[in-house]
């Protein structure tokens, strides 16, 4: 029997900025699962990202939106932006089952090198039993750890985490960002209207 519960697909990031390795995933994600809809959650103040300063969290918000006007599948959330303090993706997800109830299918999609860490992230346990997780093949995170990684979930936590191939691109904001700085190119890494933006704005410029 089916049912017709909305599948939602959830991708959260810091987006500094949001790019083509981003939104391809996305997409392939939504197409290989069938979602009505992908999700794009910047975050607010993540905990795990601490070192460094990162861009104003509005402005990242203002890029994702530039970045996913085009396609009718995508939308962009302010709720981690509009959260005081730090972010975690389980009070997220809490939120986004009260929106759109608790038979909502929601899939976190994740790349390669987030779905090693999950563990690390709050509630961890209870995080994992709430959704499904995505995990998307990544340039540069070795498969072999990653199947181990998900092995060890399904063991003791009695979790399958879904892992796809996505369009490989060895694409990340560090290295766009240290591009802007070191005044190299960024053309073709990200959507034109973000790298119009990052420009108008003068972000990651070398002060
Ligand atoms: P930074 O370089 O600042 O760490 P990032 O490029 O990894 O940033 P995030 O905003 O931290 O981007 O990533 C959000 C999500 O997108 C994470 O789950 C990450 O694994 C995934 N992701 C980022 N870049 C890619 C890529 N090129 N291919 C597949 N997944 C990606």
């Amino acid at each position: 029997m089916t049912n017709n519960f909305l599948r939602i697909g959830i991708m959260g990031g810091t987006f500094d900025p949001i790019h083509f390795g981003h939104l391809v995933t996305a997409e392939a994600v939504r197409d290989q699962f069938n979602l009505d809809k992908v999700i794009f959650v910047p975050s607010g103040n993540p905990p795990h990202k601490v070192k460094r300063n990162i861009t104003d969290k509005h402005i990242r918000y203002l890029m994702t939106i530039l970045a996913t006007v085009t396609n009718p599948y995508f939308e962009v959330s302010a709720i981690e932006i509009d959260r005081e303090g730090y972010t975690y993706t389980i009070d997220t997800l809490k939120e986004f089952k009260k929106i759109y109830g608790e038979n909502t299918q929601i899939f976190f999609i994740t790349g390669a090198d987030a779905i090693l860490e999950i563990l690390t992230w709050k509630n961890a346990e209870e995080l994992l039993q709430m959704c499904n997780f995505v995990a998307a093949t990544r340039p540069g995170y070795a498969g072999d750890s990653i199947s181990e990684k998900i092995g060890y979930i399904k063991k003791v936590y009695n979790k399958d985490i879904f892992q796809v191939t996505v369009p490989s691109l060895a694409i990340s904001s560090t290295d766009i960002r240290n591009r802007v700085y070191e005044g190299r190119p960024i053309k073709y890494l990200l959507p034109e209207s973000v790298e119009r933006y990052i420009e108008k704005a003068g972000l990651y410029k070398r002060r």
